[in-house]
């Protein structure tokens, strides 16, 4: 088979790293990729959401799959522009059409298809500037913090978490009144604060059948210990200690089955990932939001833990077939360590030169904002490179992504050296 992937980041990277494996794979092209794509594949320069370009690649290379990475093109529905179009209607896309999009695309869509079909999650109400009273009202019945997500997709950006109850009017006001995230706060969704730690399970479905991936933890902010700004992902440990088999059990059985079923229900026909972010409060899963896509850096060590063949196993999501495939998972530990600009998630430079790649020893280096500028890779984004190893454990694993994010080396280099200190 000849396949395209969508996305130029870490996620991209290891999906690519993966399907280069498969025994079905003919050619593999990602668009636009990074420097460590174009070492497992053909590069090909053309937007996410340049959707006449993508259809002119596909006819033109034979394009018999589309794996698509991020959730952007997903919500912009590539997915139903491939089915509408006579010559790519029968061109499988590996992501949701825009229906099931909106589990991502829209909070308050997210929070009432759960309500709908019983999934648990926290209790909330969604206001515009024509309720604002209202939504003081509501901000009223809660106790501190107060959660504020707008609506729409805002770049990870669009959630506050506010401990003032003024403040969290004010906000309240800024988003609905004063476009704070222009459009996409419109609608705002106020929910109850959810205690717990927070962990993803992945779900891959053909709409009727599922296979529940390794489940992952990732550490989103900045600094050490969990402090400073949010980012992409700083790193990822996969599996995560304390979603034991009794709390998974609860997973498939309160989250992903209804999920899966009220899908169907809805009559949405949803062929793809779904990323679950949850809250394990003693014990019990507390859904915190969909994403119709794999998480990134979490997907750094997730893919490396399936032994079995994604390809495949893509296939069996575009034709339903997904239960007659056979689901292997290594049980090791995988961590990741995501190398950064220096300055990031603010303002960064960029073009730095790389070096150390030769030097790495026991872990894989997934590329996500690396370019190939002449004979040398440079950087070309704010989260650089995933270190992802194996170990018998998270501290054995983690020894070595450390090792080799040392030896790597580029002007103002940045990286956490406490991922999963909550866990061991
Ligand atoms: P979301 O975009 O909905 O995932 O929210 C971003 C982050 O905000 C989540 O990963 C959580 O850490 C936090 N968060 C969102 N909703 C809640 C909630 N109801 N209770 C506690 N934390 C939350």
């Amino acid at each position: 088979m000849n396949v395209l992937i969508l996305g130029s980041g870490g996620r991209e990277h290891a999906f690519a790293w993966k399907i280069a494996q498969s025994k079905k794979l003919k050619n593999l092209f990602i668009a636009p990729g990074n420097a460590g794509t174009a070492a497992v594949g053909t590069n090909v320069n053309v937007g996410l959401n340049d959707f006449e370009s993508i259809k002119k690649f596909v006819l033109e290379s034979n394009v018999n799959m589309v794996v698509v990475g991020p959730e952007d093109p997903l919500v912009n529905g590539i997915h139903d522009y491939f089915l509408a179009d006579e010559q790519l209607k029968n061109i499988p896309v590996i992501g949701p059409k825009k229906d099931g999009a909106e589990l991502e695309g829209s909070k308050e869509f997210s929070k009432k298809f759960m309500q709908k079909h019983g999934v648990p999650t926290a209790r909330y109400q969604s206001f515009t500037k024509t309720n604002l009273e209202e939504g003081y009202a509501f901000l009223e019945t809660l106790s501190p913090p107060y959660v504020l997500k707008a609506d729409g997709l805002a770049a990870g950006k669009g959630v506050l978490i506010l401990n003032d109850l003024q403040e969290a009017k004010v906000e309240l006001k800024n988003m609905v009144a004063e476009a704070k995230f222009g459009a996409a706060s419109t609608t705002v969704v106020i929910e109850e604060f959810l205690k717990g730690i927070e962990l993803s399970v992945f779900v891959l479905t053909d709409g009727n059948s599922y296979k529940i991936l390794p489940s992952a933890k990732d550490y989103k902010r900045i600094g050490e210990g969990d402090t400073g700004l949010n980012t992409g992902g700083m790193g990822a440990i996969s599996p995560v200690p304390f979603a034991t088999p009794d709390f998974l059990a609860k997973v498939e059985e309160q989250v992903v089955k209804p999920t899966i079923a009220g899908l169907k229900a809805d009559g949405i026909d949803y062929k793809g990932f779904i990323f679950i972010g949850l809250m394990n409060d003693n014990g019990n899963p507390s859904v915190v939001e969909y994403n119709v896509r794999m998480g990134d850096p979490e997907t750094e060590v997730v893919i490396p833990r399936i032994k079995s063949d994604l390809l495949d196993l893509f296939i069996g999501v575009s034709n339903q077939t997904l239960h007659e495939k056979t689901f292997e998972v290594d049980e090791r530990t995988a961590t990741t360590v995501m190398l950064v600009s220096g300055g990031y998630p603010e303002d960064y430079e960029k073009g730095k030169v790389m070096t150390g790649f030769d030097c790495i020893e026991n872990s894989i280096a997934f590329h996500a904002g690396t370019k190939q500028d002449g004979k040398h890779i440079v950087t070309s984004g704010g989260r650089v490179l995933a270190l992802t190893s194996f170990g018998t454990d998270i501290k054995d694993a983690l020894s070595k992504s450390f090792a080799n994010a040392k030896k790597i080396d580029f002007d103002k280099k940045y990286y956490r050296t406490d991922i999963g200190f909550d866990l061991v």
